[in-house]
């Protein structure tokens, strides 16, 4: 699913954001990426969605070279992947419904559909009877249950999060990495950068640790 040869990347200006990172991750895998602030996490996730281009070496998703990809292909290798953010950027004063809907209206889907697939995934994370509230009407934990919920709406086959209990306490966390096994469980592949590494001790995933922008270990690194 994820492919990454020996890549550098250096930013405008000089910094060496990652410094020859190689590793894979295959379809139907969930692990968590870890590392203190500036060893390289985001720059890693914006690679993977051609937000970046390597600068030397070799990221390939799903059997696509980025680096090859024309800026056309580009919202294509996007719609297979949902990403959740730490601040989730709901729209605040739309319904929690209209949230969801809004990439499926974009993508041209008949409304029958839109609602059931909108009523789906809020039942799958627990909100099935919030989707009249808007976000500023729920509490944080909820706020990113929606982020989640608008990330798999269209059934991505990956799934990125970044930081995504960021703002969220330990129990309210573990209920959002629950959310994640299901997703997991149902075939989606999932890559969790997080330096929560309480939560990570708690599950037995597979861990990537950066350390400098380079690829320390596949163990937590304390
Ligand atoms: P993390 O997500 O682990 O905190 P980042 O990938 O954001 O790490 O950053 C890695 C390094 O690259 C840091 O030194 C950061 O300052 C630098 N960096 C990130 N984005 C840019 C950018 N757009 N231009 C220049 N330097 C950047
Ligand atoms: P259908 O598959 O008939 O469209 P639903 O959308 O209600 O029906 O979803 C069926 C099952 O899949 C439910 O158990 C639901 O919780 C779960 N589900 C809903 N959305 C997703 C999703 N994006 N990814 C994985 N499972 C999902």
């Amino acid at each position: 699913m994820i492919q990454f040869e020996q890549v550098n990347k250096i930013y405008p200006g000089g910094r060496m954001a990652l410094e020859n990172v190689s590793f894979g991750l295959a379809p139907g895998e969930m692990a968590f990426l870890t590392g203190h602030s500036g060893a390289g996490k985001s720059t890693l996730l914006k690679l993977i969605t051609a937000i970046e281009r390597p600068t030397t070496g070799k990221v390939t998703i799903h059997g696509q070279d980025i680096a090859k990809m024309k800026r056309g292909d580009v919202p294509y290798l996007r719609r297979n992947i949902g990403i959740i953010f730490q601040d989730h950027n709901l729209l605040m004063d739309r319904s929690v419904y209209d949230n969801l809907a809004l990439p499926l209206v974009i993508e041209g889907f008949k409304s029958s559909e839109i609602s059931k697939r909108v009523e789906g995934a809020l039942d799958m994370v627990g909100l099935g009877d919030k989707a009249a509230y808007a976000p500023i009407q729920l509490s944080g934990g909820e706020q990113q249950r929606v982020g989640i919920a608008r990330a798999v709406i269209n059934r991505p086959p990956l799934l990125l999060a970044d930081e995504p209990t960021g703002n969220l306490d330990p129990k309210l966390s573990m209920d959002i990495l629950r959310l994640f096994e299901t997703l997991n469980a149902s075939g989606t592949t999932v890559l969790i950068a997080t330096h929560d590494l309480g939560l990570i001790a708690r599950m037995r995933y597979r861990t990537l640790t950066l350390r400098q922008g380079r690829m320390v270990s596949e163990e937590v690194a304390l």
